[in-house]
């Protein structure tokens, strides 16, 4: 299944091909504050969606005539790994690797979807680049998870840009920039992701392909995040891990545009502003 938001946070459902407007049926409150309703409802998703689509108030939907969104607004937090593959530490000439340096946290506030532009600040003379990575999106409550049951976890996955401005202030403040997380362009449930530990993931500025390489290159690998994490916080379901990026990471300018594709599990092209 495919579950994403669309034209002005109301909620949708992609299964076997076909796309079901179910806002009405779960009784989403579209001006509710904060924006959670999709945190509460990957929390209990399998006894809210149900039997949905038989659901009176249940609507067909065709995809290319509505705006996606992002798919989580409002996570409780938003992990990520850095330098979690080895050719991309080599190529930043970085000491850091993500089995020695754990993660960090981007601003929940930097995700946007993947109608969204990025946004560029003006930060004259200093490079902002693109980071092609997988990102995990947490199904339920879990602390000290261990290994063996890490997958039970994870809801499902879906394509995540951790847009970076390169330079010497703290890694939280260069990459929590409003826009710099584009996700999308929904959530992939696990399910129909066969092994999320050796997926392709590709990442082309303007058609010319920048990033190609496979999850299963990870140094900390998908259960390896979701130990580590969970040793540390409590991971609520629509936490979203970003993964890390591999190697191939460049600048990105105003006008340009950014796909990333990842298999099984979706594509999107974000513009840059
Ligand atoms: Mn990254």
């Amino acid at each position: 299944m495919h579950l994403f938001r669309f034209d002005g946070g109301r909620i949708g459902l992609t299964i076997d091909g076909a796309s079901y407007d179910i806002t009405e049926p779960l009784g989403i409150d579209l001006g509710a504050w904060p924006p959670v309703q999709m945190v509460a409802l990957i929390a209990d998703f399998e006894k809210r969606t149900q039997g949905i689509t038989r659901h009176p108030r249940c609507r067909q939907i065709d995809m290319a005539r509505v705006r996606l969104e992002v798919a989580i607004e409002w996570p409780n937090k938003l992990i990520a790994f850095p330098v979690n593959y080895v050719k991309h530490g080599e190529e930043m000439k970085s000491k850091s690797r993500a089995d020695l340096s754990g993660f960090f946290l981007k601003a929940n506030s930097s995700l946007s979807g993947p109608s969204d532009p990025i946004v560029l600040p003006e930060y004259p003379g200093r490079e902002i680049h693109h980071e092609c990575e997988l990102g995990i999106v947490i199904g339920k409550k879990g602390r000290n998870v261990s290994r063996e049951q890490a997958f039970e976890y994870i809801f499902g996955y879906a394509c995540l840009i951790d847009v970076s401005l390169r330079g010497p202030e703290e890694r939280v403040m260069r990459k929590s920039f409003d826009s710099f997380t584009p996700f999308g362009p929904w959530i992939t449930t696990a399910d129909e992701v066969p092994g999320p530990g050796s997926l392709q993931a590709k990442l082309w500025v303007n058609d010319e392909l920048r990033q190609n390489a496979n999850t299963r290159d990870l140094i900390v690998d998908i259960p390896g995040m979701i130990e580590v994490s969970s040793k540390v916080a409590t991971l609520f379901p629509g936490d979203i891990i970003a993964t890390g990026t591999p190697e191939g990471v460049g600048p990105i300018k105003r006008g340009d545009r950014v796909r990333i594709a990842i298999e099984h599990v979706g594509e999107m092209t974000v513009q840059v502003k």
